[in-house]
């Protein structure tokens, strides 16, 4: 692709539930290897947004061409195949299982093998799994999990859980990643380690990032440039430096319990 094409792009996409527009023609652009923050008050659409690029709802109207190929009416497993991962939410995980077998998982995901195929012990599929457990615990070394390896996700503190739902994610190998609201719930200290984590994801595996957060002020920290939306409406898109001082942005959170900065 040519240097000047974003990575991806999101053009006029408008998005119906019935009567309510969730998002209403929006065009978007984020270039490779950036983080981009999507704001907005609650209802706004934003994660209406990550669902049509990751493929879990379709537009009404628009496209998203990603990479150069328009994926618009592709599922999300034809979208994990071309590099674009959601990272799942803590109440996502196979909690019955353990992290490294939760890892396991995100690996099948991509490839779209029937997760009972790996109980079918062919000698071919022995050698395949034991790659797969060794990419799998390089993931969970990545995000600082590999001690956890072998106990069950329901096990592991809130922010542990969700450094492993991003370590599914991660083994995907996606080169675009969708991040809503990893910083919910957590603790101070666990808001610090995932905001270093998506940072190391960025600068050592080189992934783009597309992230929902309503602590903006961990956000501005994080990001390289900020989409706001308002009911369904881009209002505002710039660096976290212009946003926090554009009067749109500031009107579309007052009388919310938001604060933009
Ligand atoms: P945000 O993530 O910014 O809080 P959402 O994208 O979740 O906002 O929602 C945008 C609007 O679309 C809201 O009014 C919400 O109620 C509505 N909405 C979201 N998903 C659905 C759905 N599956 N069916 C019907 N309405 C939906
Ligand atoms: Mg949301």
């Amino acid at each position: 692709m040519g240097d000047s094409m974003a990575f991806l792009e999101i053009r006029r996409i408008t998005k119906l539930f019935g009567g309510l527009t969730a998002v209403w023609e929006l065009d978007m652009e984020v270039m490779e290897g950036r983080i981009l923050g999507l704001i907005g008050p609650n209802g706004a659409g934003k994660s209406t947004v990550l669902n049509l690029i990751g493929g879990a709802l379709k537009p009404s109207k628009g496209e998203v061409v990603f990479d150069g190929v328009t994926v618009t009416k592709l599922g999300t497993h034809q979208r994990a195949r071309l590099g674009i991962a959601r990272v799942f939410q803590e109440n996502l995980l196979f909690n019955g299982f353990t992290a490294l077998e939760n890892v396991l998982v995100g690996f099948h995901l991509k490839a779209e093998i029937n997760l009972f195929s790996s109980f079918i012990k062919t000698r071919s599929t022995r050698a395949e799994e034991e790659m797969l457990r060794e990419k799998a615990l390089e993931t969970l070394a990545f995000v600082g999990l590999e001690s956890h390896a072998d106990g069950l996700s329901a096990n592991l503190p809130h922010g542990s859980q969700r450094l492993l739902g991003l370590a599914i994610a991660l083994a995907t190998e996606p080169r675009l990643l969708l991040l809503d609201e990893p910083l919910t719930g957590m603790n101070a200290e666990e808001v610090q380690s995932m905001l270093a984590m998506i940072r190391t994801v960025r600068e050592q595996k080189g992934i783009t990032c597309i992230i929902i957060e309503h602590n903006l002020k961990a956000l501005m920290g994080l990001v390289d440039g900020v989409t706001v939306l308002n009911f369904g409406k881009k209002i505002a898109e710039g660096t976290p430096g212009e946003i926090v001082e554009n009067p749109a942005v500031m009107e579309a959170y007052l009388g919310t319990e938001e604060d933009v900065a």
